[in-house]
């Protein structure tokens, strides 16, 4: 299987750096496997050239993490096909693609983060040369100490950036070529391939957007299980995991029914009313790739004394975010307020993301 980090980081620095806002944007960042066991997830250092090292250890847990939860997965991307889900040839591609997707999220994340500006923005906001961001503590200078709300606040307004804008790539740019290989091998007679997701209809785009889904959902729940017990303990009631997993799949779904606004300007221009295709556009996210997720992957468990969140829940607050009403789940409530930060936010940050 290739686990290859640092080719897949070349293959979407090359992909991103045909965004002309990108003009005077940090230099090529290197990368590095570390076997560092106090690095639980990934980092990246600011030097004159940026670093992103990924521990070497994760990607052994984030291997065993798809196998683990392999069934579930397969059901959710082959649901509805006519493919056997014990075929091996089927799986095969179902897991090389998965990969495939797993590291382009987790590189692209790294890669916002330092395209965003945001380890600049860590440094001015607590007034000292902070020189590296860790996945694990957010980056926050020092989590031993007090921490204040509003800090983890940006922190994590910083992460759904860096989330947001790499999904938005997924969509958007050139796919890569194991999951080029799986919507060719799926592709039918209704559907269209293109390189891009964005572009394909019928199946291709169907499976393309499950697989991303199903990638996030995997990596959502691995790295936040190893968010810094500080942080856990001062967000005691607020299920944060899931937020961001609310956060992802949104920007999914505005993406497949290409509800994305554009850079006007240096403004963002905020997305109108959805079309009535855009609409029907929204449901078919809701049926074909959502539902398949939510009747197959296993709910989250944030602490064991809450009850878990099940996809279901999402689903509804998903809808209710985007076409208001009350929500239904802390999650839903978080992912407000983290968006009513954006104003202040996008005055101190590079403005890269072009959709509401
Ligand atoms: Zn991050």
């Amino acid at each position: 299987m290739n686990t290859d980090f640092k080719e897949s980081l070349k293959f979407w620095w090359r992909a991103i750096k045909t965004d002309d806002r990108l003009i005077g944007s940090p230099p090529a960042p290197s990368f590095e496997l570390v076997a560092d066991p106090t690095l639980a997830v990934a980092q990246i250092t600011l030097l004159e050239i940026p670093a992103i090292e990924v521990s070497a250890a994760f990607v052994g847990e984030m291997l065993a993490h798809l196998e683990e939860n392999f069934s579930h997965v397969c059901a959710s991307v082959l649901s509805g096909l006519e493919y056997d889900e014990s075929d091996v040839e089927t799986t095969n591609f179902v897991r090389k693609a998965l990969v495939e997707q797993i590291i382009s999220f987790v590189n692209l994340h790294e890669l916002f983060h330092i395209l965003s500006g945001h380890l600049r923005d860590l440094q001015n906001q607590s007034h000292s040369e902070i020189e590296s961001l860790s996945e694990q503590t957010l980056g926050m200078a020092n989590s031993s100490t007090m921490l204040r709300q509003e800090d983890i606040d940006e922190s994590y307004y910083r992460e759904f950036e860096a989330d947001n804008c790499g999904l938005q790539s997924m969509v958007q740019l050139p796919m890569p070529v194991e999951t080029i290989e799986f919507l060719s091998a799926v592709e039918v007679d209704n559907g269209f391939l293109t390189q891009s997701l964005i572009e394909c209809e019928g199946v291709p785009k169907v499976i393309g957007f499950r697989l991303i889904g199903v990638a996030t959902w995997l990596m959502v729940r691995l790295i936040e299980s190893k968010r810094h017990s500080a942080i856990q303990a001062t967000f005691d009631d607020h299920p944060l995991p899931e937020a961001r997993l609310l956060s992802c799949l949104t920007t999914l779904q505005e993406e497949y029914a290409s509800l994305s606004a554009e850079v006007v300007d240096g403004e963002i221009q905020r997305s109108i009313e959805p079309s009535e295709e855009q609409s029907r556009q929204i449901v078919d996210f809701s049926e074909l790739v959502l539902k398949p997720m939510m009747l197959h992957l296993p709910a989250i468990q944030n602490a064991p004394d809450l009850p878990p969140v099940t996809l279901v829940d999402l689903a509804h607050d998903m809808a209710r975010l985007m076409f208001g009403g009350e929500l239904n789940t802390d999650a839903g409530r978080e992912v407000l307020r983290l968006q009513s930060m954006r104003e202040a936010m996008e005055s101190r940050l590079s403005k890269l993301r072009y959709y509401e």
